[in-house]
């Protein structure tokens, strides 16, 4: 058992109450090293992707996400609107026509994503950005996913990959590094965006993009746990 249309929808929606419920967080963190629009950017995106998903008949996971990014293009602005859209175009496009996602492919969407934004956005690890909660995002959960994968094996019975079971621990595992990734931007001088206009005066602060891709793993994560 891995992770059909409908629960997919279900984390977006965790997504958009956590999102919500720390709106003016975002703000604020935005307000210190940059324009101070963050929070309400994604507020209003992934409120939009709601009501797009509540219109839709949609009945692969792909498709869901496809949805999501390019509402989130249309509907975000700002820097983070064309790089979450893209981090969500390109998982999309690498679960493909799948119903249902394996902890694998959960782990390959996330990597599609993040290298989604590095296309995009051209930041590495280190510039103060959300890449760098993505970046040792994607690295726990493919070793989370390993372990699964591992252990399955080990459990004998056959033919079970790692599924179900994984899809949580993969997640757990991408949003706790997230977490740890996004407070290491607290003394960064930022590199890329906005708050590299400020040089050293952005360091000592966390970059709001990070702290808003930390959230919303945690929130993925919490779905997947149910
Ligand atoms: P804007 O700066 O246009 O107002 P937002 O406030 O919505 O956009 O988003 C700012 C966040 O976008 C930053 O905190 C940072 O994490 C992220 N960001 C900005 N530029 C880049 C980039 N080139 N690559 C990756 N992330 C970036
Ligand atoms: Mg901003
Ligand atoms: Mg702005």
């Amino acid at each position: 058992m891995g992770c059909a249309t409908e629960d997919v929808i279900a984390a977006l929606r965790r997504v958009n109450e956590v999102i919500a419920e720390h709106r003016d967080e975002l703000v604020d963190l935005d307000r210190e090293i940059g324009d101070g629009d963050h929070g309400e950017n994604m507020r209003r995106g992934f409120e939009a992707v709601m009501s797009k998903l509540d219109m839709s008949e949609l009945d692969t996971p792909g498709a869901v996400l496809k949805l999501t990014a390019t509402t989130l293009i249309s509907t975000v602005g700002g820097a983070a609107g064309p790089l979450y859209g893209t981090a969500f175009l390109r998982a999309a496009n690498a679960v493909g026509a799948a119903t249902e996602l394996s902890a694998g492919e959960v782990a390959a969407a996330l990597r599609a994503a993040c290298e989604g934004v590095v296309a995009r956005g051209k930041a590495e690890i280190g510039d103060k950005t959300m890449v760098d909660a993505l970046q040792p995002a994607v690295r726990a959960a493919e070793t989370a996913m390993a372990d699964a994968a591992a252990l399955s094996a080990a459990s004998a019975g056959g033919s079970t990959s790692a599924g179900g079971d994984g899809v949580p621990a993969v997640l757990a595992a991408a949003a706790d590094a997230a977490e740890v990734g996004a407070e290491s931007t607290v003394p960064l001088v930022a590199r890329k965006g906005r708050a590299s206009y400020l040089g050293e005066r952005s360091a000592g602060h966390l970059d709001p993009g990070a702290r808003s891709a930390a959230l919303l793993l945690r929130a993925l994560a919490d779905a997947a746990r149910k």
